[in-house]
């Protein structure tokens, strides 16, 4: 697996000084090329924050305090650090590189403009040697790709099914063939089966484009299915991070299988839906030590006292591709056997 993008180190915050809230702290996150990474986590565990900082579009108060960002283009024999673009550099690398699908994209179509003209004003921007046949027909092109039908190019937003606009807003992120697609919430609006279609086909388009897709969901169950990684993100930082496959079947950090546990099971045998007591924390004032300890139920002393880093853990089954920020797995602490116990 080769990296397509490397956060490395990343700390968000909001404000400055004493009261600044640390949105998101030393974060350390690849995604692979051509993979579906998720990202999941509580509202309010920082992922919009890593999304808006990663793509350069933060807005104030929130502030980089540090950390890299490093895309590995595909015709660039060096890694570029996105932190360090300028302005110019940066356009090029939203759209023709990156591309986001925000949360609450769906009122982000122009009301007065046609799905026709919406598309053809990103090539006229970003392809100006385009013909103007040219335009019309790759929009159509794009449209056909995410299951609408051509004739829906004179439609306006407002003409469309929520599920349509959706889909509209993927061909707008397809437009230029990016290598990487950002998606932070985008169906959450959408009811569960329309969500599901649209996924599947964002997969189908995965498999003939090859672009790698960073899934931002705080609905865990969606990522079990769609994604081949899942990243657990609990008050700015990733507290686990696995194989989908082992996630779902033996997630290791407290927090990860009491968000699993909050779904129903997908497949196979049904378990008890446990979920997880208490409520998120106020990151203006986080717990000490892990953030997690006030909620779990395995907190035992140092918990309390010291943040818990995230490590690789080299596991009985020679599980490598798995890392977890919690000092259960650190034996000689906690007293308790450590990976595997469940
Ligand atoms: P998520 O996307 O996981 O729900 P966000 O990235 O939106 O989380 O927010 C992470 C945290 O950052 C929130 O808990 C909130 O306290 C803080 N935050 C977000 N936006 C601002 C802001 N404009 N000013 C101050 N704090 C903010
Ligand atoms: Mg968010």
């Amino acid at each position: 697996m080769t990296p397509v993008l490397e956060i490395r180190d990343l700390s968000v915050d909001y404000g400055q000084g004493e009261g600044a809230v640390h949105a998101v702290s030393s974060v350390n996150l690849v995604l692979n090329r051509g993979e579906v990474l998720g990202l999941a986590g509580e509202s309010g565990s920082g992922k919009s924050t890593l999304a808006y900082a990663m793509t350069r579009l933060l807005p104030p108060p929130g502030l980089i305090t540090g950390g890299e960002v490093l895309h590995h283009g595909r015709d660039k024999p060096e890694p570029v650090d996105v932190l360090g673009l300028t302005p110019k550099q940066l356009r090029s690398f939203r759209w023709n590189d990156i591309a986001i699908v925000f949360q609450g994209a769906m009122n982000s179509l122009n009301p007065v403009s046609t799905v026709a003209a919406q598309l053809e004003d990103i090539y006229r921007a970003h392809r100006p040697e385009m013909s103007r046949a040219q335009r019309t027909k790759r929009s159509a092109e794009l449209l056909r790709l995410v299951g609408i039908s051509a004739d829906r190019l004179g439609s306006y937003p407002h003409q469309l099914s929520g599920g349509m606009r959706q889909r509209v807003m993927i061909a707008m992120a397809l437009a230029l063939d990016p290598e990487i697609i950002i998606m932070d919430e985008p169906t959450t609006a959408l009811d569960v089966v329309m969500q599901r279609q649209i996924l599947e086909q964002m997969m189908r388009l995965r498999e003939e484009l090859g672009f790698s897709v960073l899934f931002i969901t705080h609905d865990i169950s969606l990522l079990v299915e769609f994604s081949d990684r899942i990243a657990i993100m609990y008050a700015g930082r990733i507290v686990e991070q696995a194989a989908s496959e082992d996630m779902y079947r033996a997630s290791s950090h407290p927090y990860s299988k009491g968000l699993l546990g909050s779904f129903p099971a997908l497949h196979g045998p049904r378990r008890p839906l446990t979920g997880i007591p208490g409520s998120p924390p106020d990151m203006r004032t986080v717990p000490s030590g892990c953030p997690f300890h006030p909620r779990c139920p395995s907190a035992f002393d140092v918990c309390e006292r010291e943040i818990p880093v995230l490590e690789k853990l080299s596991g009985a089954n020679g599980d490598s591709s798995r890392s977890v920020a919690c000092w259960l797995n650190t034996p000689s602490l906690s007293g308790h056997p450590g990976v595997g116990a469940t």
